[in-house]
């Protein structure tokens, strides 16, 4: 059976009476970390979007629909999997930004163990070229 992250952590401190082996330390470590992803991109998201956009210009490739951002820390209720398709129950209404976006760079590749099929050479964005992330809220004006 497969224990999503939260539990794990949950059930490791529990089990664990306060000590954890080092590769239970790690792997909170880990979890720690995506956590730590997931509220940068969210706050990028929010604060930020013209840094987004940027970032978004930088990246390379497409999406394939693998779903393991969606998995990051906890498997999103949205998700629906049909063996190695998956699709997403609000992808045209209410996905949000930081979901529209991902990844924005070399760490959100790492948060899904480089099985994402962007990436992000080191060269400069092509003169002109232009990813456009739809917006969250869509109105008649966006519409597209
Ligand atoms: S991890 Fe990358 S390829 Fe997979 S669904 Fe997310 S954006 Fe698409």
């Amino acid at each position: 059976m497969v224990i999503p992250e939260g539990q794990f952590v949950l059930k490791t401190v529990k089990n664990t009476g306060g000590k954890m082996s080092a590769n239970r330390f790690l792997r909170v470590f880990q979890i720690a970390s995506r956590l730590k992803g997931k509220v940068r991109r969210f706050l990028l998201c929010l604060f930020f979007p013209s840094r987004v956009q940027e970032s978004v210009r930088k990246r390379e490739g497409e999406c394939d629909q693998c779903g393991a951002c969606c998995k990051i820390v906890l498997s999103c209720p949205f998700l629906v999997e049909y063996g190695s398709h998956t699709e997403c129950r609000i992808y045209n209404t209410f996905r949000p930004m930081a979901c529209r976006s991902f990844p924005l760079d070399q760490r959100d590749l790492d948060d899904v163990n480089r099985q994402c099929t962007y990436s992000f050479p080191n060269k400069n964005p092509a003169e002109g070229r232009e990813q456009l992330i739809v917006p969250v809220w869509r109105t008649g004006k966006n519409e597209g």
